[in-house]
């Protein structure tokens, strides 16, 4: 310990105020534990501040002024302006409700909050180091601690995020005008949710991934509906490319007075790149050939990775695996007894509310009650327009798990509600054991994917057959409905669409 140093005890100690750590903390000081939560940035973590929140927000508010602007066939006439900069002080708003309402909600449980940044220093020991100058930094002992220091965005070789055309999700959700061109690297679900906030702002955008299809690992049935939505925001896609640098425009344009064909999908290397102002993302594909893309900013979506290099793990035994994370047990213990580590820390998928069930796992586990994790039914939803959402199993997996899996689907075509919300593209699929009926999976694109989705998670959790979602009546008329219609026709009997 350093002379002159505080030095305090806790009985739980979370590293890390996003969701997972802040509901380990809630759930901790509920539970009568003493607990101190550690956070060098702002509670709520990337979630609420820089991430689902506020990317929600910004997909809400442009697509109520992008659907009010193409409603002609309600009747609905005349063009919506947006101002960002208002919008984005609308969403800064929402997040500072939320983060400041985790704050109270830490103080309603009991605990300790603490401005910091943490890492350890014996086996029950942290220092923290606080963040003003002078501040100093101070030692805490623990009994347990509770890692949760999340995730950041990958950085790519040729893009770095200092450089001002370079954005990382973070920044791409604080721009308070849009740009006129944007290239996005990575179709993932970050990339594709906020591809489709800057369409609808009136962006040019242009995605390029190196895959051969957008949202990897979702079905491409899926994501089809996805990608012909984007293409009538023109939203131009290129596959099998890899980013591999980006430079000024004027620069490039030295000498040359055309402008690059690659914003056509067709800039290949060697052609000429004037482009004025802005910048030039130039990828190659796997033969090495090179294309450029014109731009004024550049979005990197290539993937999140574990934040686990700042903590000194070695002092309290620990060691992160080969890419990053803390591998833990289905109680979200460490390979140390007395370390857990919950959330994107803690390995895929870095989703916020598997974080929040770790969290709050763990903080049971630590209070010495019988509980345990289970995976089987962690939903997963994609923003984009129009919504996916997923859960449990889909048809192959239920094969390989050794299923006779029977699908059901119905059209939100054949859905009065969907039809009537003026939103009527996509299905909702479900997968079951054909033999004892359990429900296994379900699979939706279309309107409120990621609300529907609860009714089949919940049906996964409760161990509910076809029968039992068939049984279950449902308002009309309502999305919902769709979800026992697709159960239904698993079984051949729906009513408002064809059996098959
Ligand atoms: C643009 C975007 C959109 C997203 N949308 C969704 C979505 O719709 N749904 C969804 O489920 N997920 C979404 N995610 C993912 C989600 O944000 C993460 O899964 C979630 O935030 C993980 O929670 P966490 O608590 O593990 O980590 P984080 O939220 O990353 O929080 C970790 C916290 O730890 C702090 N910290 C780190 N190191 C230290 C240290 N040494 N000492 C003290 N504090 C430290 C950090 O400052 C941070 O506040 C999105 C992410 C992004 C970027």
């Amino acid at each position: 310990m350093v002379v002159g140093d505080i030095s305090t005890g806790t009985d739980v100690l979370v590293i890390g105020g996003g969701p997972a750590g802040y509901t380990a903390a809630i759930r901790a000081g509920q539970l009568d534990l003493d607990v101190t939560l550690v956070e060098k940035r702002d509670l709520g973590g990337s979630c609420l501040n820089r991430g689902c929140v506020p990317s929600k927000a910004l997909l809400s508010g442009t697509k109520l002024a992008h659907e009010g602007s193409h409603a002609e066939e309600m009747g609905i006439e005349g063009e919506l302006s947006v101002d960002l900069g208002a919008m984005v002080d609308w969403k800064d708003g929402v997040v500072d409700q939320l983060t400041g309402g985790v704050a109270q909600l830490c103080d309603s449980a009991g605990v300790n909050v603490m401005e910091g940044t943490a890492f350890f220093s014996g086996e029950h020991e942290a220092r923290v180091m606080h963040g003003g100058e002078g501040e100093g930094s101070e030692a805490i002992e623990f009994e347990h601690a509770i890692v949760a220091t999340g995730s950041r965005p990958i950085e790519i070789p040729g893009f770095s995020y200092d450089d001002e055309p370079v954005l990382d999700s973070a920044h791409a959700l604080a721009l308070r005008e849009p740009p006129e061109r944007l290239v996005v690297v990575g179709a993932g679900y970050i990339g594709m949710e906020l591809s489709t906030v800057f369409a609808r702002l009136g962006t040019e955008v242009t995605v390029v991934e190196m895959l051969d299809d957008v949202l990897p690992g979702f079905e491409s049935r899926l994501a089809r509906p996805v990608t012909k939505r984007a293409d009538g925001l023109r939203v131009e896609f290129h596959f099998g490319q890899a980013a591999s640098e980006w430079r000024y425009a004027a620069a490039a344009a030295e000498g040359q007075a055309e402008v690059n064909g690659g914003s056509a999908g067709d800039g290949e290397s060697g052609e000429s790149s004037a482009v004025g102002d802005g910048i030039v993302v130039v990828t190659e594909d796997e033969d090495g050939e090179t294309y450029e893309y014109p731009a004024d900013a550049v979005l990197v979506a290539v993937g999140r990775e574990p934040v686990t290099d700042t903590l000194e793990l070695g002092n309290v035994g620990l060691e992160p695996n080969d890419d990053g994370f803390l591998e833990t047990d289905d109680q979200a213990r460490t390979a140390v007894e007395h370390v857990f580590a919950v959330g994107d820390v803690a390995g895929e998928p870095m989703l916020a509310h598997k974080g929040m069930m770790e969290g709050e796992v763990a903080a049971e586990v630590v209070a010495g009650e019988p509980v345990g994790l289970d995976y089987q039914a962690v939903p997963a939803a994609v923003f984009t327009d129009p919504e996916i959402a997923t859960v449990g199993m889909t048809e192959a997996e239920a094969e390989e798990a050794g299923f006779s899996p029977v699908v059901g689907r119905f059209p939100f075509r054949a859905s009065g509600r969907a039809l009537s919300v003026g939103d009527a593209e996509g299905f909702v699929q479900i997968v079951a054991d054909d033999e004892s009926g359990f429900v296994l999976g379900g699979q939706i694109v279309g309107p409120e994917a990621s609300e529907l989705i609860a009714e089949v998670t919940l049906s996964i959790e409760m161990g509910a057959r076809l029968e039992d979602v068939i049984a279950t009546v449902h308002t009309h008329p309502t999305l919902a409905e769709a979800v026992r219609e697709a159960a239904a026709n698993a079984r051949g009997k729906a009513i408002h669409r064809v059996n098959r």
